[in-house]
């Protein structure tokens, strides 16, 4: 039986890496996106290798729509035809109020997290519809619950990145139903990776904001992973065009 195999974008640390080494367990061969981190990408595929499956890292900048077809390319060439896309490539860029924001900041995020969002989708559809010769699939679009809660104060434009991603999500469904290829999100809360670090420069950051999370803790990588591995699977084969969060209830 052919194997499945999975490209995720931004797959060398957090949530995209322990979608990968989920995937890898579940019989899926692994393509891992990354943009700067050659070896923590490797390190990645090494565990995906580990686990029985193929894997092979693909650099790129997905906010470049060039980029975007290469890393795709070289998936495909490594490892044969896809069957799954897990968008997953995003930042926040420097936490504040949007009153106080650089232009920089706000345009790098929209670029990953908007066009990048977009040119990844593109191309799985290109390359997974059965109208393009493809044979159809599932892409995960990772969204966030910021794009409900607004980000008030720490990121509007990050906020606003995820409700393009969550309309990206149901135009898409709609647009593949027909073309064997299912298109769902998955809308993490607070969860504990390095991007909360990077954005704030606070370490501490996610075990201070565990008090307002119904849960009363932060999620952990590998549990947003269980949810967008059920979405790929045909446990979810009725499913297309939801949006879970995965957010321990805020
Ligand atoms: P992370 O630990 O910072 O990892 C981000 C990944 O994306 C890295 O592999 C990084 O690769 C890659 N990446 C960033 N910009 C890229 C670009 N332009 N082109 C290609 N790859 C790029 O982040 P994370 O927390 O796992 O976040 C993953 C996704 O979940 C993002 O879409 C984020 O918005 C979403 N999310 C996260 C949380 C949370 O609390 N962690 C909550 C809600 C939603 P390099 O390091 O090589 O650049």
């Amino acid at each position: 039986m052919t194997r499945p195999v999975v490209l995720i974008t931004g797959g060398s640390r957090g949530i995209g890496a322990a979608v990968a080494q989920l995937a890898a367990q579940r019989g899926y061969d692994v393509a891992i996106g990354y943009r700067s981190d050659r070896d923590a990408a490797e390190r990645v595929a090494d565990a995906c290798r580990a686990a029985g499956a193929s894997s092979v890292v693909c650099q790129g900048d997905t906010a470049r729509a060039e980029d975007v077809v290469r890393i795709f390319d070289e998936a495909q060439a490594a490892l044969g035809p896809l069957s799954h896309v897990v968008n997953n490539a995003g930042i926040t860029g420097r936490s504040g109020r949007l009153d106080r924001a650089e232009d920089d900041t706000v345009r790098a995020c929209i670029e990953v997290n908007v066009l990048g969002a977009l040119w990844v989708a593109r191309e799985a559809a290109r390359r997974l519809s059965t109208r393009h010769g493809g044979r159809g699939g599932s892409i995960v679009n990772v969204s966030s619950v910021a794009s409900r809660l607004g980000s008030g104060g720490e990121y509007v434009w990050y906020a606003a990145s995820k409700g393009a991603v969550d309309a990206l999500t149901v135009g898409l469904a709609h647009e593949l139903a027909a073309d064997g290829v299912r298109v769902n999100a998955v809308s993490p809360g607070i969860t504990r990776t390095e991007i909360h670090e990077k954005s704030t420069g606070d370490a501490a950051r996610v075990e201070r904001l565990s008090a307002n999370i119904p849960l009363k803790r932060p999620g952990e990588p590998e549990e947003i992973a269980e949810a967008i591995l059920f979405l790929m699977s045909d446990a979810a084969s009725y499913i297309t065009g939801a949006n879970i969060p995965v957010s321990g209830g805020r």
